[in-house]
């Protein structure tokens, strides 16, 4: 028979929708024992909706208007949940937005500071907030107005289609699983619980996905990252395979990616890892 040799494995990759950026990974990730994902639009689709709202003076339709006026500035997928569900918007005035980032939106929108992000952004303003808010299994963007917390407003994502399979595929491959997720840890729970990871860490900064990683290296895991956020790149580089997901993927993750997926499914994940074992023992 043919053999099917480095070239034919990034060919075989590439018509199954998986780019390799050099032969190389091809071997490298037959050394992969460890996949560590990222959850939204890694492992969820991505696409939030609006589930309920929050509002402590009871106007909630107030609310939404003022978050989804500071979420227009954002390309984050919670923003267009929170501005679809709002709909059009008139006279609102909004500057001065910032992003800041893992944590949310700081900006004035019709001269009112607001605030809308997770509750360590409330945190770093030293704002407090009703718990309830905390508690929540869906994700959820508290609001602040000049300071004063004001309410909350929840979201969810849906896992993607083949997300369970991808899961069972890598334990099926002895492949370790960890998610890493800037998320709170209720619904990072509630993910890794449905889906089967070994290991799910929530509410972390950008710099603490780069530590777990670093951690888990320095335990002599061999790892590869999944993600495709703007603030995965640093961890998608510090991985020995970094993989991307290449439709909803930020340039910059796709940018510093070893491997791009590109019609974003996690399954894919396991046929790089096999085309790499399928080519080395070919070559060998
Ligand atoms: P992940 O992709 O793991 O969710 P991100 O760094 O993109 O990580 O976001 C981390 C968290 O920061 C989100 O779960 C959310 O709570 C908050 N956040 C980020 N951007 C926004 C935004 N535009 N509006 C509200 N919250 C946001
Ligand atoms: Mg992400």
């Amino acid at each position: 028979s043919i053999p099917l040799g480095y070239f034919g494995g990034i060919g075989l990759a590439s018509k199954n929708g998986i780019l390799f950026k050099g032969s190389n990974f091809l071997d490298v990730v037959t050394q992969i024992n460890t996949v560590v994902m990222d959850k939204t639009g890694t492992l969820t689709k991505g696409v939030f909706n609006v589930q309920s709202v929050v509002a402590v003076n009871g106007d909630e339709k107030e609310l939404v208007n003022l978050a989804a006026a500071i979420e227009s500035k954002s390309s984050h997928p919670i923003a267009s949940a929170i501005t679809a569900y709002a709909g059009k918007l008139s006279n609102m005035m909004v500057n001065e937005v910032e992003e800041i980032s893992g944590k949310g939106l700081k900006g004035l929108v019709n001269g009112k500071q607001i605030l809308a992000g997770n509750t360590k952004l409330l945190d770093q303003f030293s704002i407090s907030y009703d718990q309830s808010a905390a508690g929540e299994e869906d994700t959820v963007v508290v609001i602040a107005i000049d300071g004063v917390y004001a309410g909350y407003i929840t979201i969810a994502d849906e896992l993607k289609e083949d997300a369970l399979e991808a899961i069972k595929a890598m334990h099926e491959l002895k492949l370790q699983t960890v998610m890493l997720s800037g998320d709170k840890q209720a619904v990072v729970n509630k993910i890794a619980k449905l889906l089967g990871i070994d290991k799910a860490f929530g509410d972390l900064l950008p710099e603490n996905k780069v530590e777990k990683v670093e951690a888990l290296k320095a335990v002599g895991r061999r790892i590869a990252f999944v993600g495709d956020g703007i603030n995965d790149a640093p961890v998608v580089a510090l991985a020995d395979a970094g993989i991307a997901m290449g439709g909803l993927g930020s340039d910059a993750t796709i940018e510093t990616a070893d491997i791009v997926i590109q019609n974003d499914q996690p399954s894919k994940i396991v046929t790089a890892i096999k085309i790499g074992r399928l080519t080395k023992n070919i070559v060998w």
